[in-house]
């Protein structure tokens, strides 16, 4: 299908498109991987889209400062994939990117439009759920930050004002941290039907603190503050991920639709975070056995 027509502006300026932003009814067009379908498909009507192209390089950077890394929110899905120092400080970045589409979506599709597209199983939204990254967004009426636990308000819903830009994301990634993340999805290249994030912060050989995020089992990516609570100052072994999984099963209560009912999703919950906190302890000991109990 043909989209019904509308404007094109490509600006040379940020500025200039954060004014352009202003009218009613128009658009930041990125990698173009979500809002053209939805345009196709006449799912979205729109006055027409700011191309932000020109205005690309000053939006497509990796800053490091210490433990925290600021990523522009126009680096693209296949750029998160493949920067060397990201995916050592942070494996998160290369295991969850190239789970998203296709190398063709991963190509032109970006950081920032993914997070304000904000599809509940968007890979990138699970993976600033899990680090509690900090959100930078700007337009003609000044800069703000938000915590993206903040940012984050249903499926496809976000604080983003109208003709408010993100410019990028600021994220901790301490040295004494490990990750793991692993996700089901029925055809490669398809959205995940569950995907399970864990980060854990080490004291030694013992767990400091640990994050698990789930998507794929409610409307937005789920933590669970309680059962990683316990997980503090416990040292790893087989039977605490089995203690854990078994807490996810019992915690989880997923719908049912028409790609996976609701006591698969609830198995798929639960051998993933399983999976992904072995890898993240595995990642830690460098492939030492683990201990049974
Ligand atoms: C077949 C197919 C499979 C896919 N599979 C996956 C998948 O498995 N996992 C996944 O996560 N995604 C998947 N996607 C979506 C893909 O990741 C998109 O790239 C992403 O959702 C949107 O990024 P974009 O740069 O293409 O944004 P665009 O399509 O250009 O824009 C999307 C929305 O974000 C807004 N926007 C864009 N940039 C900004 C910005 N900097 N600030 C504020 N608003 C902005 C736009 O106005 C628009 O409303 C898939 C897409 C397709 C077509």
């Amino acid at each position: 299908m043909y989209p019904y027509p509308f404007d094109y502006v490509r600006p040379d300026t940020l500025e200039e498109a954060l004014v352009l932003a202003q009218e009613d009814g128009m658009k930041f067009l990125a990698g173009g991987q979500s809002l053209l379908p939805l345009l196709n498909l006449h799912v979205a009507e729109i006055k027409g889209v700011i191309d932000l192209q020109q205005v690309a390089p000053r939006l497509k950077f990796i800053e490091w400062e210490q433990d925290h890394v600021v990523l522009g929110s126009f680096l693209t899905h296949e750029e998160l994939h493949h920067a060397s120092l990201l995916g050592r400080r942070c494996p998160l970045f290369p295991m969850a990117a190239a789970c998203i589409g296709h190398p063709r979506i991963r190509q032109r599709g970006t950081l920032g439009g993914s997070l304000a597209h904000a599809d509940p199983l968007a890979e990138w939204l699970l993976v600033m759920t899990l680090l509690e990254g900090k959100i930078i967004l700007t337009s003609s009426q000044g800069e703000r930050q938000i915590p993206f636990q903040e940012y984050l308000l249903g499926p496809m819903m976000t604080v983003l004002d109208p003709g408010e830009l993100i410019v990028a994301v600021d994220i901790s990634l301490p040295e004494a941290a490990s990750y793991g993340f692993v996700e089901m999805s029925r055809r490669p290249g398809d959205y995940a039907l569950v995907a399970a994030g864990v980060s854990v912060l080490w004291d030694q050989d013992r767990i400091a603190k640990a994050s698990i995020v789930v998507s794929g089992i409610s409307d937005v990516p789920l933590t669970f503050p309680v059962i990683t609570r316990n997980l503090s100052d416990e040292y790893p072994s087989l039977g605490l991920i089995d203690d854990v999984k078994r807490a996810i099963e019992a915690e989880v209560d997923p719908p049912s639709d028409i790609l996976a009912d609701a006591s698969y999703r609830r198995h798929l919950a639960a051998t993933l975070v399983g999976r992904a906190l072995y890898q993240a302890i595995d990642d830690r000991f460098q492939g030492q056995r683990l201990m049974a109990k």
